[in-house]
């Protein structure tokens, strides 16, 4: 308890850019390449604070990736922008709406949808996003101009969504949450509160059980070589409230459920530092 004290007083002090920041970032760096060595795994952990890199382990950062479902809180405030933030509540029926869920997830609202990541509400959500609503939120979180296509699937996170570097989903993850008392965002970080307890994410509970974690997953067509069935994708935010870590997984040949359990690992290691 007593180390883990200690290296949130450092991260805290990363806020000032103290050299034991850097001390900091330089050894967790060391820890994290040390016991994540798998080469499907890439991760990229960002100082919220700071904005600096902690750790990247990434072939090619500046290659946009399909970024999957974590486009969905994205998709839900462009349709926010447009419809006065009130986001409505849609029935899943799962395989007959063209959910991932063959049972579904029956009628929910817009932070059930984030938590279980749920296509069907996004499908019917997205059909009522204007490509002008996309391009608005595109210019407010520092996404290129790919961001739409194919349109409007991409919206859901099918076909693999928008393509984006690496770098942008994080940096636009820790923008939403700066926003958080902006009009339309509260429901979403709900979602991803959700997500993280209960829902695609809730792997992370394996490393850090009860941990306050904002969480996104999402699943992509492999972008490695052989090629596997597709990729898990997960961004994580720690801690929930005031993020000072951002960090995103990603693992090759597995769904965005299973990522999460690897960056739950990754955070706990960030966290008490070993
Ligand atoms: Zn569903």
């Amino acid at each position: 308890m007593k180390k883990l004290a200690v290296l949130v007083l450092l991260v805290l002090a990363g806020a000032e850019g103290t050299p034991s920041a850097t001390l900091y970032d330089q050894s967790i760096a060391q820890v994290l390449g040390k016991q994540f060595s798998s080469p499907a795994l890439s991760y990229l952990v960002i100082n919220v604070q700071t904005g600096t890199r902690v750790a990247a382990r990434w072939e090619n950062l500046g290659q946009p990736v399909p970024a999957g479902s974590m486009v969905k809180p994205f998709t839900a405030l462009a349709y926010g922008e447009a419809h006065g933030y009130r986001y409505p509540a849609f029935a899943c029926r799962g395989t007959a709406d063209g959910c991932w869920l063959p049972r579904g997830h029956g009628r929910i609202g817009m932070s059930e949808a984030i938590g279980y990541s749920c296509n069907a509400y996004f499908r019917k959500l997205a059909a009522e996003v204007s490509r002008q609503d996309v391009e608005q939120i595109s210019f407010r979180f520092g996404f290129q101009d790919r961001f739409a296509l194919p349109f409007p699937l991409s919206l859901v996170g099918l076909r693999g969504g928008p393509q984006i570097p690496p770098e942008q989903i994080v940096r636009a993850f820790v923008r939403l949450t700066d926003q958080s008392g902006e009009p339309g965002v509260r429901e979403l970080l709900k979602g991803m509160a959700l997500s993280a307890r209960a829902g695609t994410a809730s792997a992370i509970q394996q490393s850090l059980p009860g941990a306050p974690v904002l969480a996104k997953t999402g699943t992509a067509p492999c972008v490695h070589n052989p090629r596997a069935p597709g990729d898990g994708y997960t961004i994580i935010l720690y801690p929930a409230d005031s993020p000072r870590l951002a960090l995103l997984v990603r693992v090759h040949g597995v769904p965005g459920a299973r990522a999460a359990g690897v960056g739950g690992e990754i955070l706990r290691t960030l966290i008490t530092g070993e």
